[in-house]
């Protein structure tokens, strides 16, 4: 009687320790390849939210792997055909970047785990931006043409590297994500983007059934 308890105790504290919250694994596994989207307002307690770090266990998961294909392809349909996401885009608060490397031949596309910038380098110059998050809106926003970010590569190698050019502008647009920031915040103007107002007509803003929170 004695052993089942325990084992049982040790079920469950393995369970309550895998490092991923019930929420978290909700998300990645009952998510279809093509994720939802949080959007502003419905979903600001996500967006708003500070996002933390993944501790080793995470880093080690299968989980891991799942949530950044299907936040590629999340990225890359042509519904979204964005150029950057941050993981609370997709409803998860934790340090986690998709971004295309404009600097890098093909363009590819790549994850970036605990990241944070470490400076911004040169003179804020003001670009067009606009954000998976925020349709069917763009803005101008004032951005460092240059930035050192930090970050774990998927197999935990830690890299701290300097990136210039459009890439550094969606490190920016990305990492502030992280800590509940929307370029809306930051812009100069926002205005209504009618291209983008015109392909999203049709589109659906519903959350899956499965999505409580
Ligand atoms: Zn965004």
């Amino acid at each position: 009687m004695k052993r089942v308890f325990l084992l049982l105790l040790l079920a469950v504290g393995c369970q309550a320790h895998d490092g991923w919250t019930a929420w978290e694994k909700t998300v990645i596994e009952q998510s279809d390849s093509l994720m939802y989207v949080t959007v502003m307002p419905a979903d600001s307690a996500i967006l708003r939210a500070k996002s933390i770090d993944f501790g080793p266990r995470e880093l080690a998961s299968a989980q891991l792997q799942t949530l950044l294909a299907k936040m590629h392809r999340t990225l890359t349909d042509p519904s979204q055909d964005g150029v950057g996401i941050a993981a609370p885009q997709v409803g998860i608060n934790r340090r986690l970047v998709l971004v295309m490397r404009y600097d890098k031949p093909g363009k590819p596309i790549e994850p970036y785990l605990n990241i944070k910038i470490d400076s911004l380098l040169g003179e804020k110059t003001p670009g067009p931006e606009g954000c998976l998050s925020v349709p069917p809106y763009r803005g101008v926003v004032r951005r460092a043409p240059k930035v050192q970010i930090s970050y774990l590569r998927p197999d935990g190698t830690p890299v701290t590297e300097q990136v210039e050019g459009y890439s550094a502008i969606i490190f920016q647009h990305e990492c502030d994500h992280l800590d509940g920031i929307l370029y809306t915040d930051r812009a100069d103007t926002v205005y209504i983007n009618q291209a983008w107002a015109a392909e999203r007509e049709g589109y659906s803003y519903e959350r899956p059934a499965w999505w409580k929170r």
